[in-house]
């Protein structure tokens, strides 16, 4: 199963990404996660993703096509792949078409995530982060089970320094400029499967995997 998530900051990919990544055995890619692990060791990359991300605009796509080339090659990814947060513009969504050529390898289907302006806004000023994983939270829709502490490995849950209301409004601008006419091209491509992402985390699952079976 090759699988893109697609959809405006906060509308679940990461969450979604991480349960499909569990159902159907195949790794998620997250350019964000990989982006901020890059940051949090300062390698060259992570110097020149900084200034972006801090500001709320995208990498530049030759930065993210590179990672996303590289990543696909690795052998984890030989039975499918869970694209979270890539492509965001256009020209990535090129590039990616060209590297599956090279792969011989074929999309599935592009999952779009419909959430409400505010619902995204009140999940992303909500959502906390674990420091050492990486695994997602939030402070009232999906708690951990002790109060600022991952319950998978117990490191301290922080807010991402990108999810403050004046660089949420910056992300969504770049969402609606450079990502959203990603919907038309992949419904024209015949593969968007629009999914209502406004209830739970469980039920929004259960929609995507009946959605995918449909598909
Ligand atoms: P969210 O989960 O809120 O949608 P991500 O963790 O996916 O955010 O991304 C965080 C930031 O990393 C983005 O605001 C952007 O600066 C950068 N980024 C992640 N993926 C991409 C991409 N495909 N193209 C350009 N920038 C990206
Ligand atoms: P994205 O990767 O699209 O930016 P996340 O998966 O990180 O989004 O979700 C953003 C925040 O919203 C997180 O705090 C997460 O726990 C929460 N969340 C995700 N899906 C839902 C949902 N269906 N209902 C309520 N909150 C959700
Ligand atoms: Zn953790």
């Amino acid at each position: 199963m090759n699988l893109i998530l697609l959809g405006p900051p906060g509308a679940g990919k990461g969450t979604q990404s991480v349960l499909l990544e569990k159902h159907f055995g195949i790794p998620q890619i997250s350019t964000g996660d990989i982006l901020r692990a890059a940051v949090k060791a300062s390698t060259p990359m992570g110097v020149k993703a900084k200034s972006f991300m801090d500001a709320g605009n995208l990498v530049p796509d030759e930065v993210v096509v590179g990672i996303v080339r590289e990543r696909l090659q690795e052998s984890d990814c030989a039975n499918g792949f869970i694209l979270d947060g890539f492509p965001r513009t256009v020209p990535q969504a090129d590039a990616l078409n060209e590297s599956l050529v090279q792969l011989s390898r074929e999309l599935d289907a592009v999952v779009s995530l419909q959430v409400d302006i505010h619902a995204l806004v009140e999940r992303l000023t909500g959502r906390r982060t674990c420091k050492e994983c990486g695994k997602g939270y939030h402070v009232t829709f999906d708690p951990p089970a002790a109060d600022g502490t991952c319950s998978a490995c117990g490191g301290e849950l922080v807010q991402r320094d990108d999810d403050h209301e004046e660089t949420i409004r910056r992300r969504m601008q770049a969402y609606h400029q450079q990502t959203a006419p990603l919907e038309e091209y992949y419904r024209l491509a015949g593969l968007l499967l629009t999914v209502d992402g406004m209830s739970g985390i469980e039920d929004v699952q259960q929609t995507i995997l009946t959605g995918l079976q449909a598909s």
